[in-house]
């Protein structure tokens, strides 16, 4: 009898071992195949997706709003930090606005979902483009607590930031609010991870019920996305990064790529901006040479804001739900997203799956039908490796120009060890 019950119980077992990654993809392939077995029958597995999906949605507000205070509030006030802290950001955002103009080059140029014809539930309200000066002056709230509570994001992120550097100004006074935005961003970083948990079974559901209703024809679609988002990402690192390491540092890039391979396999590996922080804190102190100072500020700077990985995805795949749902989007939509990824990804946690729930929010600000979501749910990881990978390379991008900027780059430490030079 127990031998019996040991051996049913083997497959929990072995399922319980494998990390959250293997489990999601095992959910999208089981999910796949009793898609095709069942049929459009599958779609009574929905409800299941969409829970999970909703668990997502629930996310965002309070995960922006905290994480974005605590961000804000990281930058000490001193006028070195000042200087720096403005280098970084502008470099910063940069970066993401090219990554994400990047993302949209691809996914039009890839098509990823052309041809799909997918009907969606519910269709995202049609509404009039606002003009460009009514979507600035807009994203000011007149009342921070409704736009809260009806999820405004980019209100949010204004006010948000605002209050960060209101903190920053009361100087000691600050302390109990930032403690409690702290504690509570780690709240909603835990959140995050225990709600990616049900992610195996949601991915499964939805991935039933998709190729249940539509076929193996969606999973071509998908295999193109991911191959348009790394070679987007790659295009970023090598070719981007590249040319601002040689043209703005007037370094070799060849030895920048190579000091930072650590800290890229982690990133890969864990999908996680945050959780590669030590490797990459270690690796721009004693392999690039950047002083302590500039890299203990900056680097955990971009692991909260810096995420130009999420937003080249956001614009691959947000073209990839506009085409799939044969929606057209017009020259202002197109500037929507870029402007809604960049201010997206500064919201972004730097913490596995973040970038997927800030598609929601892309996708909702630009009209396009959320189920998209469930579509890119089942290969967010594959996709969350190689954007974690970019964001990860970013951040030290900029430590290592500010460093070179400031004149504090150990040019000894960065060309050590290697085969080539410095080119400055
Ligand atoms: N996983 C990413 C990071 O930590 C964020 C994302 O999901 O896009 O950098």
């Amino acid at each position: 009898m127990s031998a019996t019950l040991h051996t049913l119980l083997t497959p929990w077992r072995i399922w319980r071992r494998l990390a959250l990654w293997q489990q999601i993809v095992a959910g999208m392939a089981l999910g796949i195949v009793v898609g095709i077995v069942l049929g459009p029958s599958a779609t009574v597995l929905k409800p299941i997706g969409t829970l999970f999906v909703n668990a997502i949605k629930m996310l965002i507000v309070p995960l922006v709003f905290c994480s974005l205070i605590v961000g804000v509030t990281s930058i000490k006030d001193s006028q070195k930090m000042g200087r720096i802290g403005i280098k970084a950001i502008a470099f910063y955002l940069i970066s993401t606005a090219i990554a994400i103009s990047l993302g949209l080059l691809i996914g039009t140029l890839f098509e990823p979902g052309a041809g799909m014809d997918l009907v969606a539930k519910e269709q995202a309200a049609t509404k009039e483009a606002p003009s460009f000066i009514n979507t600035l002056v807009s994203i000011v709230p007149q009342n921070p607590v409704a736009a809260l509570a009806s999820g405004k994001i980019l209100q949010i992120i204004v006010f948000a930031a605002a209050l960060g550097v209101a903190l920053n100004l009361i100087g000691e006074k600050s302390k109990p609010a930032v403690a409690v935005f702290t504690s509570l961003a780690e709240a909603m970083y835990k959140l995050t991870s225990l709600v990616m948990t049900l992610a195996p079974y949601g991915v499964f559901a939805l991935m039933a019920s998709i190729a249940g209703s539509y076929g193996l024809a969606v999973l071509e679609k998908l295999m193109i996305v991911i191959v348009a988002v790394y070679i987007g990402c790659a295009l970023h690192i090598y070719g981007c990064y590249g040319l601002f390491i040689s043209l703005i540092g007037r370094l070799n890039p060849a030895i920048f790529f190579k000091k930072i391979i650590d800290a890229q396999s982690i990133a890969f590996t864990s999908s996680s901006s945050s959780g590669t922080l030590p490797v990459s804190l270690r690796c721009s102190e004693e392999k690039l040479g950047v002083p302590k100072s500039i890299s203990s500020f900056v680097l955990p700077l971009g692991a909260t804001i810096n995420m130009d990985g999420t937003a080249l995805y956001q614009g691959v795949t947000a073209l990839f739900v506009a085409q799939a749902f044969g929606i057209d989007l017009s020259l202002a939509d197109y500037l929507t997203i870029i402007t809604t990824a960049t201010l997206a990804s500064i919201g972004t946690a730097g913490v596995p799956g973040a970038g997927l729930i800030m598609l929601t929010l892309v996708l909702t600000t630009v009209g396009l039908p959320v189920e998209g979501v469930a579509l890119i749910a089942g290969i967010d990881r594959i996709l969350d490796m190689a954007r974690t990978m970019v964001n990860v390379s970013g951040d030290l991008m900029v430590t290592t120009l500010i460093s070179k900027s400031e004149q504090e780059l150990n040019l000894e430490i960065y060309s050590d060890g290697s085969a080539t030079n410095t080119t400055s």
